[in-house]
């Protein structure tokens, strides 16, 4: 038994399925749950891009509020603190007589440099440190492999895990936490300001309000299967662009920890028990173990994600057209499949998975650019930003992944006639399109001017010319 544990939270943003918070309050007289917002997070990167950008930052603050609430609720409270946590944790550990630090363990090298240091300087001053794995659906110790011989196959990897594998249960929420009342400097909850971010307007355009949070994160869990009993239909609706209701939407709450996976699989197990199994409640499985993989992936390749030549080592050439790569990320490319879910993404934070893979194998394919640079600006704005998901994705659609299908060619015009055949994303996303009527809205540059003028379309004035035109596109 110890008499005093830290709780350092990261990217498990909740009080319910979490093993250190679980832990401490078992082991411990007293527990100290703390946030860092560390400073490393923010600011900016290679083509001065915000590494968060303000609708993932406004996110993250409203999830650690959500947090600090929920865990008042239960006795305790969270201390918030700027800076470098391998720091800042030791020095409260020391103020009050800390036996232990708990915490999640990461993946990527980021966060492992960060969980080393602190180990390291923790141990320097007699302070033990436990880290927990949870932010998988599968636990890695219950993985049929060795993580470092992880199959490269998903469909291998998936098998494997479906037949040898066990989800293991969620950890119940602790009744109670004790938190030490001789503990009056909280912190603060930090502004956008403070990371030099600007509030993001509201957009009445998004598919859905995201808040940050457990409770928001569990409200939509329960909107999604109870009320609305939209899994039963979700493998048929889940390629759709527009609206709250053609995918589950949790990926941002997921990849805050706000969600656990464990948690969704057992309420995906409850709903076919209750309403109905079929396809849909198995393909959302499904698709948590797409995020597993590429989880499970990133750890065994460790660097190798973030280069050029991804785990494939095939560095083809790449070009780094600026003016290109900004037309794409603005949403000016002139090709309103590509521009739309680009303004989606930069007004809201959110872009359908459909959309993802559009745009980004627009920029790697058509337009031949640094495929790192577009996982970079997805890292920048996506509200639901994962670092393996993001970069595992990527290197997927730039073909340095392990993906056996060699092509990943998305051919747009046929993608935007399969998923948008009357153009109604078009015109929800781009207001100066919105006068061509039907399909034509995805071609602009197949009408003639006078055409175009009936709709009060000018193109390279009101509407920009397209970057690019294949004739594989007609
Ligand atoms: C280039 C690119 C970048 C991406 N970057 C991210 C990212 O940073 N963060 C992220 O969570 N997802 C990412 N994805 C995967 C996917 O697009 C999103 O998870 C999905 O669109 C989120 O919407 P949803 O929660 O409604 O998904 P749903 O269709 O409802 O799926 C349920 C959950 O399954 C998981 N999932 C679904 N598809 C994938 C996938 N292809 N890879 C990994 N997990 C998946 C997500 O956790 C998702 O919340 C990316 C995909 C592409 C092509």
């Amino acid at each position: 038994m110890f008499k005093r544990v830290i709780v350092w939270f990261r990217n498990d943003l909740r009080v319910h399925d979490h093993a250190p918070l679980f832990y401490a309050s078992q082991k411990a007289e007293e527990v100290i749950p703390v946030y860092c917002f560390d400073p490393r997070n923010f600011g900016k990167v290679n083509l001065e891009i915000d590494k968060t950008g303000n609708h993932r930052a406004r996110f993250l603050i409203e999830s650690v509020d959500n947090l600090k609430n929920n865990l008042v609720n239960l006795g305790g409270d969270l201390v918030i603190l700027q800076g470098k946590p391998e720091e800042l944790l030791v020095d409260i550990a020391k103020k009050y007589q800390v036996d232990a630090i708990f915490f999640s363990e990461e993946v990527t090298s980021e966060e492992k440099k960060v969980e080393l240091n602190l180990e390291g300087h923790a141990w320097k001053h007699g302070i033990k440190t436990t880290a927990y794995w949870q932010s998988s659906l599968y636990n890695i110790q219950d993985l049929p492999f060795p993580v470092m011989q992880t199959p490269e196959v998903f469909t291998q990897f998936r098998k494997e895990c479906e037949k040898f594998a066990k989800v293991q249960p969620t950890l119940p929420t602790p009744k109670q936490i004790k938190f030490p009342n001789n503990l009056n400097d909280l912190g603060e909850m930090p502004e956008l300001s403070t990371f030099g971010l600007k509030e993001p307007d509201h957009s009445s355009r998004s598919v859905l309000v995201f808040k940050g949070g457990e409770t928001e994160g569990i409200r939509r869990l329960q909107a999604y299967f109870w009320e609305k009993d939209l899994l039963k239909v979700y493998k048929e609706t889940r390629n759709g662009l527009l609206g709250s209701d053609y995918s589950s939407k949790f990926s941002a709450w997921l990849s805050m920890g706000c969600l656990s996976p464990r948690f969704i699989y057992e309420e995906v197990k409850r709903y076919e028990k209750e309403r109905k199994k079929n396809q849909s409640t198995y393909w959302l499985i499904f698709e948590l173990i797409w995020r597993d993989y590429f989880r499970f992936i990133c750890k065994k390749h460790g660097e190798k994600v973030f280069q050029l030549g991804g785990i494939k080592n095939n560095v083809d050439k790449w070009s780094r057209n600026e003016n290109y790569f900004w037309r794409w990320a603005n949403g000016e490319t002139g090709i309103p499949f590509i521009d739309a879910n680009m303004r989606e993404l930069n007004e809201t934070g959110f872009m359908s998975n459909r959309g993802r893979q559009n745009v980004a194998s627009f920029l790697v394919n058509d337009l031949g650019i640094d495929w790192r640079w577009g996982a970079m600006y997805f890292e920048s704005q996506l509200i639901d930003y994962d670092v393996c998901s993001n970069w595992g994705n990527w290197m997927y659609v730039a073909g340095v992944g392990n993906d056996p299908r060699e092509n990943r060619y998305f051919n747009i015009m046929r993608q935007a006639q399969n998923y948008d055949r009357k153009g109604d994303y078009i015109r929800h996303w781009i207001q100066e399109l919105a006068e061509i009527p039907g399909f034509d809205i995805h071609q602009p540059f197949e009408l003639s001017t006078s055409q175009l003028k009936n709709y009060k379309v000018v193109l390279g004035s009101t509407y920009p010319h397209p970057l690019v035109r294949y004739k594989a596109w007609i």
